[in-house]
């Protein structure tokens, strides 16, 4: 596959109008090996304008059935180009080689789930108490834009772009301009695949500049979003002027609560890659960890004996399991998190500095007893860093997970069932693992309470929220 340099509009690759071009750096090099053409707001406009006319002329109106058989037709053109897939993603944002490998997988299954959905979206008959029949219907809404970040750029593309086509929308995709590789990728293999020139459209572009210009379009209906909280705030603050519809997946800071009753050596073993995997820079990433004081001594053992087997290098290498960060820029950050750590006498357990050579490396970190007013507890670091303290009282402890304003993901370790549905009720977050790190589920609803996010991606419920609900009512007599 040759890489991807152009925007992807109606059908076909082209140069942006006003030419602008921005490099990709290999963040596990230092090397510019690419020049990828950066939409402009002309483009935005000329973008979502033919996105609408193929939508009326074509998409809206074509049978479920042969819009299903599109979306599989993609699922299978993306596997068969898998490994080229992973190697983008590997060449842009640094991800390990088989870690890309399964991304690309996991972005096919999308499609494939939201193909077979197409026929399964049921509504309902409602017994309306005048009589007569009455029934629900869910319409697609029009152009939807779809606002991508660069920790999982092709995954997130899918799910967001797969159940938006499935529902009967056409898609303007804006990936993030670290990571636009894939998107386009995607575009010019979905259409490859049979999607109809201009249901998919790709433009990568600065998102302070042309973000901002496709949000506000009259002709988006909807926006959904993945990224930072503080954009999140400015897009549903864009979008409140029109009431368009917005779902936002944002920040997070998720707890991992391990109580003594646990097999609390199994998850000592296996939570290093809850935090750490994508080095870190994962809204799931178990960042907080409370763990039971009576084991808490023994288990930052094992967790910093697994923590130093991980393997840190090339991510071309099937066995890397943690890569660069994404950029020196986001390194940068996480190492100020790390200063502030170190000047208030946090206790390194582990890590803290920077493997020798180049790439945007950094040492997975465990940070012990860590003050829970500090920064590095309280903010989400976006980088390889976790944080533990020791807990006495459920309740207590409790208090301080919730004390979050991010509620996205979570795991909780106990073998205790009445305990685990407990805590389980108790926890502020829309994603939750008992004895597991497991947050993402094709099937199942993903998304966060408070501050990280509203709507949900993925499973039934994503497909529901690309549709207006309309309730028709016939009088039988
Ligand atoms: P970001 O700065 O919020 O960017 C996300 C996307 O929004 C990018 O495509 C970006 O374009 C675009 N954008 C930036 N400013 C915009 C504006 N004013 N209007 C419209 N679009 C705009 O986030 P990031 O730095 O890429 O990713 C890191 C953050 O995302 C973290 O906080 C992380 O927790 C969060 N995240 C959350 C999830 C989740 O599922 N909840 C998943 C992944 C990441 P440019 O790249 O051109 O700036
Ligand atoms: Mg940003």
């Amino acid at each position: 596959m040759t890489i991807p340099n152009q925007i992807f509009v109606d059908g076909a690759f082209r140069n942006a109008c006003e030419g602008k071009r921005t490099s990709l750096t290999n963040p596990a090099t230092e090397a510019v090996f690419v020049e990828v053409a950066s939409a402009g707001p002309a483009d935005i406009n000329s973008a979502v304008e033919s996105a609408q006319a193929a939508w009326e002329n074509g998409w809206r109106d074509l049978p479920p059935g042969k819009r299903g058989e599109i979306l599989f037709n993609v699922a299978r053109v993306l596997r068969e180009n898998l490994e080229a897939l992973a190697q983008l993603e590997m060449q842009q944002i640094g991800k390990p080689i088989a870690d890309a490998r399964d991304e690309i997988g996991l972005g096919a299954r999308v499609f494939e789930f939201y193909a077979g959905a197409v026929t399964k979206f049921y509504g309902q008959t409602i017994p309306v108490s005048r009589g007569g029949f009455d029934f629900t219907l869910r319409q697609p809404m029009g152009v939807v834009a779809c606002i991508v970040p660069w920790n999982f750029p092709f995954p997130i593309a899918c799910w967001k772009t797969a159940p938006a086509l499935a529902a009967g929308n056409a898609v303007v995709l804006k990936p993030a301009s670290l990571s636009p590789l894939t998107a386009l990728a995607l575009g010019e293999l979905a259409h490859r695949a049979g999607l109809p020139a201009g249901v998919l459209q790709v433009l990568p572009g600065a998102g302070s500049a042309m973000g901002e210009t496709l949000v506000t379009h009259r002709l988006v209906r909807k926006v959904s979003f993945t990224g930072s909280t503080s954009v999140g705030q400015r897009i549903m603050e864009l979008a409140s002027r029109d009431i368009k519809r917005v779902s936002l997946e944002l920040g997070g800071k998720s707890p991992n609560i391990v109580f003594a009753d646990a097999d609390w050596a199994r998850a000592a073993e296996s939570s290093p890659m809850s935090v750490f995997a994508n080095t870190g820079q994962d809204c799931c990433a178990r960042s907080r960890m409370f763990v039971e004081r009576s084991v808490y001594e023994p288990f930052l053992e094992k967790f910093v004996a697994a923590t130093r087997k991980l393997v840190v290098g090339d991510p071309a290498s099937d066995q890397t399991q943690i890569g660069p960060l994404v950029s020196a820029g986001q390194r940068a950050t996480v190492e100020e998190f790390l200063a502030d750590a170190k000047k208030k006498g946090t206790r390194f357990a582990c890590g803290g500095g920077r493997p020798a050579g180049k790439g945007y490396y950094l040492e997975p970190t465990v940070l012990a007893d860590v003050p829970t007013g500090d920064r590095c507890w309280r903010e989400e670091i976006f980088g390889p860093v976790v944080c533990l303290v020791p807990f006495d009282d459920e309740a207590a402890m409790l208090r301080e997970v919730n004390a979050s304003p991010y509620g996205l993901s979570g795991s909780i370790w106990t073998n205790d069932l009445r305990r685990a549905l407990r805590v389980a009720r108790a926890v502020e977050s829309g994603v939750l693992s008992i004895n597991s790190h497991s947050s993402v589920h094709v099937e199942a609803p993903f998304g966060g309470f408070k501050q990280s996010g509203v709507g949900r991606d993925l499973g039934m419920a994503a497909m529901e929220g690309y549709t207006e609900l309309k309730n028709v009512y016939i009088a039988e007599s």
